[in-house]
């Protein structure tokens, strides 16, 4: 007899303590039970069938139930299910996907590090770029300047690098070395100020860090293309190139984490591509195996890697499951249908104009503040008087408001504060992208109706 709903759920508060959450709150209403999922769709063990606009958490840009990916996890694992890359041993998957992400990502770079996640990857990072400089004989060159709210992980170096202030009250975080400055938040920071300026005002801020801690302190600069879970912050067009030039002038070492820009979700195979920024090393993780199974890694660009095998000796650094097998081979296949079906493409020209046409009329709302879009990524914020710019009391929880209503009507939709956001399947067609715009319209109706 399989478990019903009321079943798993006790279970569920009994012993599964979750990733970010309150599980006091969560024992009171029982956890939502995902059972399946097809195509841009997952269904909950009610059989509610939900239109799935967060790719799970940004991940599964091919969607779901997607059978070559299960062949190629199938057929690996019949061959060899795991092997290491310790003690000078390889294998044919790692191989192979370190070629061809070398490939996507251009002549800038030259090698592939393996992890599991995008936690495990920014923390290689920190270690990889302290090693780079201690190479060189500068191993006071050893801060990291990242940004307010940017995400970068759960990890001890991943929460440090990111900016969120809920993850460094606990646990004692940032560790030191890691030095924050402002998001290039212009909605939310200088609505009034051309856009282009403020962009180069909070490049700016990187400069004055930079001067701050002293030049030849700093190791490298990290940042998102796009800020992902701060809220879908989409920079202004100028902040990227002066963000390029402050590294270049201080010969500081350039990061994109590319965990959700990566392979495709921007309308680029790497958002940096796009945003003027010819970062030294990446890091990604989610859309390469489109979440199917975990695995993430460091890109490293020549200017690091010839340092770190030429002179830098054994990199003590590496897990279990670098280049897992399956998990590469999963990779492969995935970048097989992203490249069959013409996936970054079609972001481009297709369906991420169609969403940013889509999100444009939603700005119209009574809601509706502002509304932004970046290929796959989109964002709306909510406010009491959007004319005035007077943002609703804290307290409301205007945002979980439509979050609620989201669920009840069908759809995953985020907030962030009263940002709501979406990163949809990039496999989403222009059809599923007006019903997902229509059910938000909705959503924005019914948080509005409660309101009053
Ligand atoms: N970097 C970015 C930009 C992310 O959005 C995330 C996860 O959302 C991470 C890193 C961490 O990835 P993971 O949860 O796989 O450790």
């Amino acid at each position: 007899m399989p478990l019903t709903t009321s079943e798993i759920q006790a279970l569920d508060s009994a012993h599964y303590m979750h990733p970010f959450t309150d599980h006091k709150a969560l024992a009171e209403k029982g956890a939502r039970v995902i059972t399946r999922g097809e195509g841009v769709y997952i269904w909950d063990s009610e059989g509610n069938k939900i239109l799935d606009g967060m790719s799970g958490l940004w991940c599964v840009n091919v969607g779901y139930g997607r059978k070559e990916l299960v062949e190629a996890a199938v057929k690996q694992m019949e061959v060899l299910p795991y092997y290491n890359s310790f003690f000078q041993t390889t294998n044919v998957p790692a191989v192979q996907l370190a070629d061809r992400i070398i490939k996507l990502a251009g002549e800038r770079y030259s090698h592939v590090l393996f992890g599991s996640s995008g936690s495990e990857s920014n923390d290689t990072i920190v270690r990889m770029v302290r090693h780079y400089w201690t190479t060189l004989g500068q191993p006071e060159r050893s801060v990291i300047i990242s940004r307010k709210n940017a995400y970068h992980g759960s990890t001890m170096c991943g929460a440090s690098l990111g900016g969120m202030s809920g993850m460094h009250a606990q646990g004692g975080l940032p560790i030191p070395g890691i030095v924050h400055i402002e998001q290039p938040y212009h909605f939310g920071l200088a609505p009034d100020q051309d856009k282009d300026a403020f962009g180069i005002e909070a490049a700016g801020w990187l400069e004055q860090k930079i001067l701050e801690v002293g030049a030849d302190k700093v190791a490298a600069f990290i940042g998102e293309p796009v800020q992902g879970a701060g809220g879908v912050i989409i920079p202004p067009k100028t902040y990227w190139p002066e963000i390029q030039r402050i590294c270049d002038k201080y010969g500081i070492l350039l990061i994109c984490d590319e965990v959700i820009c990566g392979f495709g979700r921007l309308g680029a195979w790497f958002g940096s591509e796009l945003m003027g920024a010819k970062p030294d090393l990446m890091t990604f993780a989610k859309g390469v195996t489109s979440g199917y199974i975990p695995l993430g890694g460091v890109v490293v660009g020549k200017r690091v890697a010839e340092v770190l095998i030429e002179k830098g000796g054994e990199f003590n650094h590496g897990y279990t499951y670098s280049g897992h097998p399956v998990a590469c081979a999963v990779a492969l296949a995935n970048l097989d249908l992203i490249e069959k079906e013409g996936l970054v493409e079609r972001v481009r020209d297709e369906t991420g104009p169609h969403l940013a046409h889509c999100f444009a009329a939603l700005a119209e709302h009574p809601l509706v503040a502002g509304a932004e879009t970046f290929g796959m990524v989109a964002g709306l914020v909510l406010m009491k008087d959007k004319h005035q710019h007077l943002a609703f009391d804290e307290d409301l929880e205007v945002g979980m408001i439509c979050r609620k209503h989201c669920f009840a009507h069908g759809l995953i939709m985020r907030a962030v504060g009263d940002r709501m956001i979406v990163a949809p399947p990039l496999a989403m067609t222009k059809e599923q992208i007006d019903e997902m715009v229509r059910l938000i319209r909705l959503c924005l109706d019914a948080t509005l109706q409660e309101l009053k």
